[in-house]
Parts: C-alpha cells; sequence; structure tokens
C-alpha cells in the first residue's frame, strides 16, 4: 500500500491524499491545494517525469518529507491532455467546500476521473472522430460489445462470434477497453497502445447488468430498447460500460442515449488489416525520409462541414452496408444533390453555419456548457429553418425523411434568444453573459455597476478642476482598484485629502474618501451581478439540457444531410459517377482510378483501368515489375467498392458493382509494413483467417502473399491459396504476385485470368505505363528495376550475364523457377510437378532463391563473389 510506514505520522492533508489515491490507485492524482493541483509521492515522481515539472518536496510534519510537483489550476486541461495521450489516467480531486467556511481542512473528493475512453474537454477530442470506451464480455465463444462515446451521448451494444471480434473492435477505434479482471493476461487483437482498464467480474454479469441499465434510465425492462434474448452479451457489456462510465465521468451520465443494438449482418466487418491497407482513416506509412504522409480515404473523400458530418462518414465508411435496398437509397439521395447544385449549395452553405450541435449538447447535459457554447447552439438552432426550406422540394425517400425529421428546436432557440446577450463573454464572470431585460434584479445591479463607472469617469474632470492639475488621472488596475494618478512634478499641488497607495517611477497613486466609497459599491454590484449571472445562465443551461434528446435527435440529421450533400460535392469535385449496385455477382469498373493516389499528381498523368471479375473470370492473377502498379490497382478495386457500399459515387467511368459481404485485403510480409515486425507467420494467420472467412460473395484481395518465405515455400502456398479460393470459396479475387509460376494457373483453370501492369522497354531502361493488360507478365525486368535504383553498373552487367547463363540453361519449354511466361506454355500437370524436381547444381539453387529486388548492392556484390568462388570450386 502506499506509504504505509508514515501513516500515523502524516499530516491530516496527506492523509486526505491517500485516502483518495488508495481509490484510484491507477490514476494520477490531481490534488488541488489553493491555486495548484499538487501531486504527491509516487505520482509527484511520475508526474515531474511525464510532464517535465520540477519536483520539490512537502514538509509532512515530522514525517519524512514527501516528493512534490504541482500544475496551476489555470494550465489543468493542458496538463491533463499531456497524461491522456500518454496513456496515463487522471483523477481530478478537488476542494468540494468553500475554504473560508471550512472547520478544520478543507473537505476535498474525486469529483471525476479523466481517461481516454470518457473525455469532455475540447482540447482531447477530436472533432472529426467519435471517443469510444469499450467494454467487452465473452459467453459462449462469443462477445459482447459496448461503446459509448459521452462526448456525445452515443451508446452502441452489439454481440459477435469469436471470428468477428477484430472487426467489431476495429470498426470502434476504441480510445479504452473496459474488460473484466480475469482477462488481465488475455491477448486482444488491438494495439497495445489502446488502454486497458479492469473491473470485477461481477460487474459484467447478466442480472447486475440488466439491473444498472433499467436503474439508469428509468425503465422496468429493456424491451423498449428493443433488446430481444440474442442480446444477452451485448446487456451484459453495456451493464458494465454504464457502471465504469458512473465512476469515472458521473456529470456524463445524463446525456447518455439510451443504447442502440447493433445486430450483425447490418454491416459490412472489415477487420482491421483490411481497413489499415486499404488506408481507410488512417495512413500505412510516413515515408521518413520525405516526412510525407501516405493520404487516407477520408482525407480525400471528406467533404463535410460540420463536425458532425465527419464523425458520421468516418462510421460510414468503416461500416459499410450490406443491403442493396439501403444503398440505393443513400445513393439517390446524393444524386438529387449532385444534379440540383442549388440546393446543394443552400444546405452547405446553411450547414457551415452549424456548430457540433451534438458536443454542446452533450456539454449542456453535463453542465459543462460555457457562455459561448450555448450561443453557439442558439445560433446553430437559428440556421435549422434554412435547411428545412432548401430540402422543401426533396424527392429523395431519404432527405425527405431528413427534412421531415429536422426538429425546428424554436422552443430551445427562443430560451436561448431571451436569456443569453448578444455577444456573451467567454465565460462567467469576465463581462455580461445575460441579455439586458432578461431579469430585473440583474438589470438594477448593472445600473448601479454602470452608474459607480460613470460616476468614478467624471471624478477625473472634478479632480482636475479642485487640483488645478492638469494632467492629473484617473485609472483601474487589478491589484490596486481604482487610483488617481498625479506625475511628480506635480506632487506639491495634491489636496490633503488624497491618501498615498502606490508609487511608480515618475508618478504617485492616491485615492481619495469619495473614490473608495465608489470603488466598493462598483465591486459589491460586480460580485452580485455575477452570482446572479451564475444563477440565471444554469437555469438556462438546466432547461437546454433537458433537451438533449432533441438535439441529439436533429443532431444525427444533420450529420446525416451533411455526409450526403458532401458525397454530392466529391462526386462533381471529382468527377466520381453513380456506380450501378445490383444482387448478383459480377464486378465491372470502366476506366477505374485510385482515389487517394489520383489525387497526389496532375490529372491526366494517372492512367485508369478497366477490371472485370465475374464468375468465369472470377480470378484475376496480376504479374508486373516492382512499380508497375499493381498494388494501386488492387487497392482501387478494393476501395471502388467499398465507396459504393458507403453509398459513395466512385471514381470510374462507369461501374456496376455487386454487394459484397466481406472485403478482404492481405498484403504480403515483405510489403506488410502495417506490423512493423511482421513475420511469415502473421502472414499465414491473415491468410487462413480469410480462407475460413470468404464466402462467393466477397471480394479478395492479396497483395504478394507468400513473399514471406522462401521462394519454393511461397510460390506453394501461393498456388494452393489460388486453388483454395478459385474452386471452394469462388470469391472474387485480385491476386498480384511477382511470382511469374502462378501465371500457369490462368491457363489451367477455368476461372483464374491473367493480367499485367505494362511495362515498355527502351533499351536498356523500362517506362511504366500503369496500363493493365490480359496476360501474364513476360519477365520481372527485375535487373532493369535495380538500374533505375542506383545499382552500380558493374553489378547489373554481371547479372546480366548470370541470366542469360540462366535462361540458356533452363530455357525454352522449361518450366522451372525461371522465367517461365515467355517460352512455351508448359503442358498442364508436367508443369506442376517440375516445380519440384530438379536435382540440380548449388549455385543455380542458390540464384534461383535471390530475389533482386530485395538486395543492397553491398549484398549484391558479396553474393556474386561468393557464387563466383561456388561455382569454380563445384565445377
Ligand atoms: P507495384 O505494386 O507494382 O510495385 P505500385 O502499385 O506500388 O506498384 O505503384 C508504384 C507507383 O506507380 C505508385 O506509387 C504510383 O505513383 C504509380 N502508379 C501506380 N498506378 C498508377 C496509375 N494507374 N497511373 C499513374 N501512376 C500510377
Ligand atoms: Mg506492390
Amino acid at each position: 500500500m502506499v506509504g504505509s510506514r508514515t501513516l500515523s505520522k502524516d499530516t491530516p492533508l496527506m492523509q486526505q491524499w491517500r485516502d483518495a489515491k488508495s481509490r484510484h490507485p491507477d490514476a494520477l492524482v490531481f490534488f488541488r491545494v489553493g491555486d495548484f493541483y499538487e501531486m504527491f509521492c509516487e505520482d509527484a515522481e511520475e508526474g515531474a517525469r511525464l510532464l517535465g515539472l520540477t519536483l520539490t518536496s512537502r514538509n509532512n510534519g515530522g514525517a519524512a518529507d514527501v516528493p512534490l510537483a504541482g500544475v496551476p489550476v489555470r494550465a489543468r486541461d493542458e496538463y491533463i491532455e499531456r497524461l491522456i495521450r500518454l496513456g496515463r489516467r487522471v483523477a481530478v480531486c478537488e476542494q468540494v467546500e468553500d475554504p473560508a467556511e471550512a472547520k478544520g481542512i478543507v473537505r476535498r473528493e474525486v469529483t471525476e476521473t479523466v481517461t481516454p475512453g470518457a473525455v469532455l474537454t475540447d482540447a482531447l477530442l477530436v472533432a472529426n472522430r467519435n471517443n469510444y470506451m469499450v467494454a467487452l464480455v465473452e459467453e459462449d465463444g462469443g462477445y459482447g460489445i459496448a461503446a459509448a462515446d459521452v462526448s456525445t451521448g452515443e451508446v452502441i451494444g452489439s454481440a459477435v462470434a469469436a471470428a468477428g471480434l477484430e472487426a467489431e473492435l476495429a470498426r470502434f477505434e476504441a480510445a479504452e477497453l473496459l474488460l473484466p479482471r480475469s482477462w488481465e493476461a488475455r491477448p486482444l487483437p488491438v494495439a497495445d497502445a489502446v488502454i486497458r482498464t479492469y473491473r470485477p467480474d461481477w460487474l459484467f454479469e447478466r442480472d447486475h447488468s440488466a439491473e444498472t441499465l433499467c436503474r439508469h434510465y428509468g425503465v422496468h425492462t429493456l424491451d423498449g430498447f428493443g433488446v430481444g434474448p440474442q442480446d444477452g452479451p451485448a446487456v451484459r457489456a453495456l451493464g458494465a460500460l454504464l457502471c465504469y462510465l458512473a465512476e469515472v465521468q458521473p456529470s456524463a451520465l445524463a446525456t447518455l442515449r439510451p443504447p442502440r443494438l447493433e445486430r450483425s449482418g447490418s454491416a459490412m466487418a472489415l477487420d482491421e488489416m483490411t481497413r489499415r491497407n486499404l488506408e481507410l482513416v488512417e495512413p500505412l506509412r510516413t515515408d521518413a525520409s520525405s516526412g510525407r504522409r501516405s493520404g487516407t480515404l477520408l482525407e480525400v473523400v471528406d467533404e463535410t462541414v460540420t463536425a458532425m458530418g465527419a464523425r458520421t462518414l468516418r462510421r460510414w465508411l468503416l461500416q459499410p452496408l450490406v443491403e442493396a435496398t439501403a444503398i440505393w437509397s443513400r445513393q439517390d439521395a446524393v444524386a438529387e444533390l449532385l444534379e440540383q447544385p442549388a440546393v446543394r449549395r443552400s444546405v452547405r452553405a446553411a450547414l457551415k453555419e452549424v456548430r457540433d450541435l451534438e458536443r454542446l449538447a452533450a456539454k449542456a447535459g453535463a453542465g459543462r456548457a460555457l457562455p459561448r457554447d450555448l450561443h453557439a447552439l442558439g445560433a446553430s438552432i437559428a440556421r435549422l429553418p434554412d435547411l428545412t426550406e432548401a430540402l422543401a422540394g426533396a424527392a429523395s425517400p431519404l432527405l425527405g425523411r431528413v427534412r421531415d425529421g429536422l426538429d425546428p428546436l424554436q422552443d430551445v432557440r427562443l430560451v436561448l434568444d431571451r436569456a443569453l446577450a448578444d455577444e456573451p463573454a467567454a465565460a462567467l464572470g469576465s463581462g455580461d453573459v445575460i441579455r439586458a431585460g432578461f431579469d430585473a434584479e440583474l438589470d438594477e445591479l448593472r445600473g448601479v455597476r454602470d452608474g459607480g463607472q460613470d460616476r468614478i469617469a467624471r471624478l477625473q474632470a472634478s479632480e482636475r478642476q479642485r487640483s488645478g492639475i492638469g494632467s492629473l488621472k484617473v485609472g483601474y488596475n487589478k491589484v490596486f482598484g481604482y487610483y488617481i494618478e498625479v506625475s511628480r512634478a506635480n506632487q506639491g499641488r495634491v489636496p490633503p485629502d488624497y491618501e498615498r497607495k502606490q508609487t511608480l517611477a515618475n508618478a504617485e497613486r492616491y485615492v481619495t474618501p469619495e473614490l473608495k466609497e465608489w470603488e466598493s459599491k462598483i465591486l459589491d454590484a460586480e460580485e452580485r451581478i455575477a452570482s446572479v449571472e451564475a444563477r440565471l445562465f444554469s437555469e438556462v443551461r438546466r432547461r437546454v439540457a433537458a433537451e438533449t434528446p432533441r438535439l441529439q435527435a436533429v443532431a444525427g440529421r444533420v450529420a446525416t444531410l451533411d455526409v450526403l450533400a458532401g458525397l454530392a460535392q466529391l462526386a462533381e469535385r471529382r468527377s466520381y459517377v453513380k456506380p450501378e449496385v445490383h444482387s448478383g455477382y459480377a464486378l465491372g469498373i470502366e476506366a477505374g482510378r485510385h482515389p487517394v493516389v489520383e489525387t497526389m499528381m496532375p490529372r491526366e498523368q494517372f492512367i485508369p483501368n478497366d477490371v472485370v471479375l465475374e464468375e468465369d473470370r472470377r480470378f484475376m492473377i496480376l504479374t508486373g515489375p516492382n512499380m508497375a502498379g499493381k498494388s494501386t490497382l488492387l487497392r482501387q478495386v478494393g476501395l471502388i467498392q467499398l465507396l459504393a457500399q458507403v453509398g459513395s459515387f466512385v471514381p470510374a467511368a462507369a461501374a456496376r458493382l455487386p454487394v459484397c459481404d466481406r472485403i478482404f485485403t492481405r498484403v504480403g510480409a515483405s510489403d506488410n509494413l502495417v506490423r512493423g515486425q511482421s513475420t511469415f507467420m502473421v502472414e499465414m494467420q491473415e491468410t487462413a483467417a480469410i480462407l475460413y472467412g470468404a464466402t462467393a460473395s466477397s471480394l479478395v484481395l492479396l497483395d504478394e502473399i507468400g513473399r514471406g518465405t522462401a521462394t519454393y515455400d511461397g510460390v506453394s502456398i501461393a498456388w494452393a491459396v489460388t486453388e483454395h479460393l478459385h474452386e471452394r470459396t469462388r470469391a472474387k479475387t485480385v491476386f498480384a504476385t511477382h511470382y511469374h509460376e502462378l501465371t500457369q494457373l490462368g491457363e489451367q483453370l477455368a476461372g483464374v485470368v491473367n493480367y499485367n501492369v505494362a511495362v515498355r522497354e527502351a533499351g536498356d531502361d523500362i517506362v511504366f505505363l500503369h496500363h493493365l493488360r490480359p496476360g501474364g507478365a513476360d519477365r520481372s525486368y527485375g535487373i532493369e528495376v535495380g538500374r533505375l535504383a542506383g545499382l552500380p553498373a558493374t553489378v547489373l552487367t554481371r547479372a546480366k550475364e548470370i541470366l542469360l547463363e540462366l535462361e540458356g540453361s533452363h530455357g525454352a519449354g522449361g518450366a522451372g523457377l525461371g522465367r517461365t511466361g515467355r517460352h512455351a506454355p508448359p503442358a498442364a500437370g508436367a508443369a506442376q510437378l517440375s516445380l519440384f524436381q530438379a536435382p540440380e547444381p548449388a549455385v543455380l539453387k542458390r540464384l534461383r532463391g535471390v530475389d533482386i529486388d530485395r538486395l543492397t548492392p553491398i549484398e549484391a556484390l558479396n553474393l556474386l563473389a561468393e557464387l563466383a568462388a561456388e561455382a569454380r570450386g563445384g565445377a
């Protein structure tokens, strides 16, 4: 336990601190002492280290001094923010009684615990993304999941089978995980950086959870929320989540909406690797040399103008639809807003004036909204009629629903308009907040204050006259209050009733009894104004808070509208077309583009490509040298399909697309920078997951799978995976590979077609055409790519010699691991076998295993030297 050795000798303050710390052992305790939040003991040491504060010590009444580090109260949020970003939690222990009235030591209590999953301050939130706390329980081999964003009030419950866990967790991008204590040692498919919080297992029990939910929402049964017998695991997670939130952010509980239960099958599950490989919302890598980040799909397609819309778009991208009717309905809305530019313009113009209703409402509900927040809320509500009007003629059912559901909230607006000043001060007590005429007492107090200020202003003229000092000035400063300033030169003429207050270099400052009297009247009035304003303001805030559910409902519709209008804007800006989404099998893209890569180059430089995947050509083997554009094409197909299922238009000249149940993307180990230290094992696990998870309705994108191992193994695995997907799964697949051997499959399997990304040879150089064409690539052009990469000329020349020798000895008709495609196609069956025959010289074997693309010049030279030695010895 914390410092028990000194407990008996502690001062009362330290006892209070230890008490708070023992209840929040996993948090740093910010212990309010006057104008500082102090950290003590081990917190002080850690806090000082993490925040770069000076570590001092505090005399502890005879006991050993305790380490101490503090931050000023006004800088609280800034320091908390830094600690949260470092993955720590902070328990804020406030003085809960007025020090002036306290008998003995001031009472203190932890009023909130700021943890990454439950933050309410703007500084800690990202406007365009949700901040979810996610709770997890296991039941019968499946999982119950609950997610809540206290900054928006959203609460979601779902249940998934074990295989769906990773995708479900990926979708929420949890800021924090709440788990049963018994899971402490358990590995989970989320990044290590995500903070984990453990609570006793009983907190996750069904009865306890159901009771918590009923009590919180004031209902007798959960039926009203649509909870059915299948939702047991979700309810357990929801109850535990609510308990934990009550512990850390009690003030936010009131704004939580009733849980929305999401059943599996209502949206496409995107596993984490797919989400990351397609760079949907996060870039895969930062190019260390240039510091340039690769772009994300979200960055390119986000044309929203409100934070609510941006968050919603992010959710849509991570949760594509799987029902054609739902997709059509979004498409219709986007099409209408695209075809009616005037409507779109007025919608977007009005939206631009709408602030983050959802978070403002939650702030009001948590009693945290400041005057400017409520003012912004009022101003935003004032734009709602413009939206309704702009949508008056909307024909799309979705737009119609948004319009008809837009509660104008005029009663709320009236409350705000009447009560708040036109430009209220930023914070209470720093100026006027409440409108003149709203409250008689307030008006009177302001009259007194203003009268006093007038009086003092007039004092300057009368005192000048009385003393005959023309330069006499009446002024004010925060420390000394009102004063009369007389320059040194005029000291002799100062009237006798002036009382000296402060001496400056060239002047003296005085007060007079009259000045003091007016000053105290003003101060009195100001103090009372502040307290009346605080009372009136919190009354207004309470009234707004009572309407939180309505505000949240409007926020949801505004967000939807913003996303739809943004997608229309996107379609126009980037020339996207409406894909024909159907419930059949075939995928056809005409002149498709990669939505992100195309924005990184001048428009005409990106080469569009056609892709067709249908029953009898459902598996595309894609070959071509490094840098030809294989990976780009593969992701382009995935992104176009995904955009279509979000309801968006797509970057192509035309597209006919099916509804996929899943999109899988895997990148072979050597290309895979996602997991840093990716191993072949991981690559194979991921491949296994696809083979189990994919169906005929899936889209599978494999980029260089099998590359993480020796060539023979790699080809064999790639080969078998291809056969499995082609024959059993029958999923539409694009497989980019540098194993040219696989192109043989194009001739052997009915549904497999070969394509390559064209290059043109120009002397010793190659030109990348980025153009997709039928057939396997004839060569890998490894040497040419080596030249582009700057391999020394001697190495290149020698490599060419070796290549010629190899081709000569192993060439025409041979179906060895060399460069098959260019030569006569091997006879079926025989070709496959020949892959694994060949008792041959060891040198050849080694050479064959060399991946020229991956050699550094030094390695190449060393290798050559070794090979030469070996050949001389062996021959
Ligand atoms: P590979 O996977 O075949 O090695 P990439 O897909 O990584 O090749 O593409 C290499 C580079 O070529 C990309 O960074 C991009 O700049 C460019 N590129 C790819 N496809 C195209 C295209 N269709 N039009 C223009 N440039 C392209
Ligand atoms: Mg590639």
